[in-house]
């Protein structure tokens, strides 16, 4: 990767981030995925340099620093060879934590950001259903405030939720207003950060059995009447779609940085391989058929890397500069993790093919990459969903759906 243009900061994050990455080598994150073992080692190590905090304010324990670092912190990890696995170990403690630092109490606050950043508690974001996919604003897990008023009974289902077994808190977005009844599509819902006790009743977790990042778990998590204090609420009640948006945003980021590290890793094995495998008497990347591909797959990334630090950026700056509209960073934000997540799949899939059939075996590790290249194309909004958003807020065409 071209590193010219990166900031001080940037450059910085990502020697120390390498520093830390060095020690968990592709065998790790081989064995990981093929035993379907949590990464905790890897987690903890970048809790113990106080990383998980990278993007939350110094007074809470945090670096101070924006998503512009965040975004590379994420992209060194997987570039290092732990893929998407390591990037999901731990990203959710940055992005969905956002929000929280800028909506929530002081109470809220302190309890929580410093634990997360130290390590004793990992986080989850549980925003999915089965039933309404995509369809955010019709989310049906409700929230309801008891009689007394110092709590609310949850109850629904929630899908695809990483992490929620190793978690301790989950970040949830629920209805505290039935759809009917709200004046506004996106009034209604409400977020809450929320104890995840497996011991109290209502509560109840199912592993998904996944393609790719075997190591992180996926989760089916039901909720029956599961009982939460009314001071998890974060922010206005009714509120919480505008306030998740802004973790949102930062999500969006964090998945491109992370998409670009997969294509780059994928990139570079696959050159490594392309120069040392002689077949017909020279190496196959003599071969324009090889090289080409390659050289096109890195013009890829080089080009995303531009659209997500261009995001980024904007992202960050618009903390201080209202200049800045909030739309202007949702299309920076979206299109960048569109771009990097169709170059790193170009590259994973040449990077496949360039190794032949030994890019069919594990131990050349380019068959999990591919795996998990997947991951940024669907998640945390969909290719579809980001063509209908830009054809409709940006080029103004009609609602398809
Ligand atoms: C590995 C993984 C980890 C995840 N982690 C989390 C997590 O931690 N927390 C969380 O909350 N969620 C998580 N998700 C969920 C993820 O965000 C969703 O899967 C994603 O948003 C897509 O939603 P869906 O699966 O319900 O797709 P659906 O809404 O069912 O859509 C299915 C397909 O139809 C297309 N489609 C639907 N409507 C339209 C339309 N109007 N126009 C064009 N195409 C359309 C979609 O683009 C998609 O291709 C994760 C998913 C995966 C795979």
């Amino acid at each position: 990767m071209e590193l010219a243009g990166f900031t001080e900061e940037q450059l910085t994050v990502r020697d120390a981030i390498s520093a830390i990455t060095y020690k968990f080598p592709n065998t790790y994150w081989q064995e990981c995925d093929q035993n379907e073992r949590d990464p905790k080692e890897f987690h903890a190590a970048l809790a113990k340099d106080g990383w998980l905090g990278i993007a939350l304010p110094e007074q809470l324990g945090g670096a101070g620093l924006g998503i512009s670092e965040a975004t590379m912190m994420m992209q060194t990890i997987t570039q290092s060879g732990a893929g998407m696995a390591g990037a999901q170990a731990i990203h959710a403690n940055v992005y969905a934590t956002q929000p929280l630092a800028k909506f929530g109490t002081k109470e809220q606050l302190e309890e929580t950001i410093p634990k997360i950043i130290n390590g004793t508690w990992r986080t989850c974001f549980g925003v999915t259903e089965p039933n309404t996919g995509l369809e955010t604003l019709k989310l049906k897990t409700t929230a309801t405030k008891n009689a007394s008023g110092d709590s609310y009974s949850v109850t629904g289902q929630k899908i695809w939720i990483t992490c929620a077994q190793v978690a301790s808190k989950m970040i949830l977005l629920a209805r505290t207003t039935p759809v009917e009844e709200v004046k506004r599509s996106t009034h209604g819902l409400s977020m809450f950060c929320i104890g995840l006790d497996r011991d109290k009743p209502g509560l109840d977790m199912r592993k998904i059995k996944k393609m790719g990042g075997r190591a992180v778990d996926a989760n089916e998590v039901f909720f029956d009447n599961y009982q939460i204090p009314a001071n998890t609420l974060v922010g206005e009640e009714n509120e919480g779609f505008r306030i998740i948006l802004h973790g949102m945003n930062a999500e969006r980021c964090l998945l491109a940085g992370e998409a670009l590290g997969l294509g780059y890793a994928a990139l570079e094995r696959a050159t490594q391989y392309a120069n040392d495998r002689v077949v017909f008497g020279r190496p196959i990347g003599q071969n324009q058929g090889i090289a080409h591909p390659l050289a096109d797959a890195y013009m890829k990334l080089e080009a995303a890397k531009l659209a997500t630090y261009h995001a980024a950026r904007l992202y960050d700056t618009s903390r201080t500069d209202s200049s800045i509209p909030f739309h202007s960073v949702g299309v920076a934000c979206n299109s960048a993790k569109y771009l990097a997540a169709e170059a790193a799949f170009t590259a994973c899939e040449r990077a496949v093919l360039t190794h032949g059939g030994m890019g069919y075996a594990m131990e050349y590790d380019v068959e999990r990459y591919l795996r998990e290249c997947f991951v940024p194309r669907i998640a945390p909004v969909s290719r579809e969903m980001i063509l209908n958003y830009v054809s409709e807020k940006v080029l103004q065409l009609p609602r398809s759906y």
